[in-house]
Protein backbone atom coordinates (compact mmCIF):
# COMPACT_ATOMS: atom_id res chain seq x y z
CA UNK A 1 0.00 0.00 0.00
CA UNK A 2 1.09 3.65 -0.46
CA UNK A 3 0.42 4.33 3.04
CA UNK A 4 -1.47 7.38 1.46
CA UNK A 5 -5.47 7.90 2.63
CA UNK A 6 -5.86 9.90 -0.70
CA UNK A 7 -7.57 13.26 -0.77
CA UNK A 8 -9.31 13.99 -3.58
CA UNK A 9 -9.02 17.22 -6.04
CA UNK A 10 -11.73 19.88 -5.58
CA UNK A 11 -13.83 19.94 -9.27
CA UNK A 12 -11.96 22.82 -10.66
CA UNK A 13 -8.40 21.04 -10.08
CA UNK A 14 -8.89 17.75 -12.59
CA UNK A 15 -6.95 16.81 -15.29
CA UNK A 16 -7.87 15.50 -18.45
CA UNK A 17 -6.34 11.88 -19.54
CA UNK A 18 -7.10 9.15 -21.27
CA UNK A 19 -10.47 7.09 -20.22
CA UNK A 20 -10.05 3.38 -20.59
CA UNK A 21 -12.41 0.64 -20.64
CA UNK A 22 -11.41 -3.21 -20.90
CA UNK A 23 -7.91 -2.06 -21.23
CA UNK A 24 -8.62 0.27 -24.22
CA UNK A 25 -8.60 4.08 -24.53
CA UNK A 26 -12.19 5.33 -24.92
CA UNK A 27 -10.68 8.93 -25.13
CA UNK A 28 -10.38 11.57 -22.53
CA UNK A 29 -12.45 12.69 -19.32
CA UNK A 30 -11.33 14.84 -16.39
CA UNK A 31 -9.56 13.01 -13.67
CA UNK A 32 -9.12 13.78 -9.78
CA UNK A 33 -6.53 13.29 -8.46
CA UNK A 34 -4.99 12.88 -4.77
CA UNK A 35 -4.05 16.28 -3.40
CA UNK A 36 -1.27 14.60 -0.62
CA UNK A 37 0.50 12.18 -3.12
CA UNK A 38 -0.66 13.05 -6.60
CA UNK A 39 -1.86 9.68 -7.74
CA UNK A 40 -4.49 10.38 -10.06
CA UNK A 41 -7.93 8.51 -9.81
CA UNK A 42 -9.37 5.31 -11.65
CA UNK A 43 -12.51 6.09 -13.53
CA UNK A 44 -12.12 2.84 -14.46
CA UNK A 45 -16.50 1.13 -14.64
CA UNK A 46 -14.56 -2.01 -13.84
CA UNK A 47 -14.49 -2.51 -10.27
CA UNK A 48 -10.80 -3.07 -8.98
CA UNK A 49 -10.22 -6.78 -7.50
CA UNK A 50 -9.76 -7.21 -3.54
CA UNK A 51 -6.47 -8.37 -2.04
CA UNK A 52 -8.22 -11.39 -1.37
CA UNK A 53 -8.80 -12.43 -4.92
CA UNK A 54 -5.03 -12.42 -5.96
CA UNK A 55 -4.32 -14.39 -2.91
CA UNK A 56 -7.58 -17.38 -4.30
CA UNK A 57 -5.52 -16.91 -7.49
CA UNK A 58 -1.85 -17.98 -5.38
CA UNK A 59 -3.99 -20.74 -4.06
CA UNK A 60 -4.91 -21.79 -7.00
CA UNK A 61 -1.75 -21.62 -8.65
CA UNK A 62 -0.58 -23.63 -5.84
CA UNK A 63 -2.95 -26.65 -6.71
CA UNK A 64 -1.53 -27.11 -10.21
CA UNK A 65 2.39 -26.17 -9.57
CA UNK A 66 4.54 -26.45 -6.36
CA UNK A 67 4.71 -23.33 -5.09
CA UNK A 68 6.50 -22.80 -1.93
CA UNK A 69 6.01 -20.42 1.12
CA UNK A 70 8.73 -18.09 0.18
CA UNK A 71 6.98 -18.16 -3.51
CA UNK A 72 3.95 -16.81 -1.69
CA UNK A 73 5.02 -14.39 0.71
CA UNK A 74 7.29 -12.64 -2.14
CA UNK A 75 4.43 -12.35 -4.43
CA UNK A 76 2.07 -10.97 -1.61
CA UNK A 77 5.65 -8.60 -1.04
CA UNK A 78 5.49 -7.44 -4.02
CA UNK A 79 1.67 -6.83 -4.38
CA UNK A 80 1.93 -4.79 -1.31
CA UNK A 81 4.66 -3.04 -2.59
CA UNK A 82 3.45 -2.41 -6.00
CA UNK A 83 0.29 -0.89 -4.40
CA UNK A 84 -1.93 -3.42 -6.35
CA UNK A 85 -4.24 -2.98 -3.65
CA UNK A 86 -4.30 0.58 -3.86
CA UNK A 87 -7.68 0.74 -5.36
CA UNK A 88 -7.54 4.43 -5.84
CA UNK A 89 -5.52 4.41 -8.60
CA UNK A 90 -5.53 1.03 -10.36
CA UNK A 91 -7.81 -0.75 -12.86
CA UNK A 92 -8.96 -3.88 -12.79
CA UNK A 93 -6.86 -4.42 -15.54
CA UNK A 94 -3.78 -2.88 -14.62
CA UNK A 95 -4.09 -5.19 -11.40
CA UNK A 96 -4.52 -8.34 -13.69
CA UNK A 97 -1.48 -7.33 -16.00
CA UNK A 98 0.69 -6.41 -12.76
CA UNK A 99 -0.11 -9.44 -10.83
CA UNK A 100 0.35 -11.57 -14.18
CA UNK A 101 3.95 -9.87 -14.14
CA UNK A 102 4.59 -10.44 -10.93
CA UNK A 103 3.06 -14.33 -10.70
CA UNK A 104 5.42 -14.78 -13.85
CA UNK A 105 8.34 -13.72 -12.82
CA UNK A 106 8.19 -15.30 -9.31
CA UNK A 107 6.74 -18.65 -9.89
CA UNK A 108 7.90 -20.73 -12.95
CA UNK A 109 4.12 -20.12 -14.77
CA UNK A 110 3.31 -18.20 -18.33
CA UNK A 111 1.72 -15.64 -18.77
CA UNK A 112 -1.54 -17.55 -20.03
CA UNK A 113 -1.85 -20.37 -17.07
CA UNK A 114 -2.25 -16.78 -14.61
CA UNK A 115 -4.78 -14.96 -16.80
CA UNK A 116 -6.42 -18.41 -17.33
CA UNK A 117 -7.46 -17.98 -13.71
CA UNK A 118 -8.75 -14.89 -14.05
CA UNK A 119 -12.79 -14.79 -13.03
ZN1 LIG B 1 -2.82 9.99 -1.97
Amino acid sequence: MSGCEHKISGSSEKVWLPYFFEGRERGLKPHPYCTECGLIKNLSSEKPHNIGYFMNLIAELGTRHKIAKVQTRLIALEIEKQSLDDKFGMDRHQQEELFIEIATRILNVSAREVSELFY
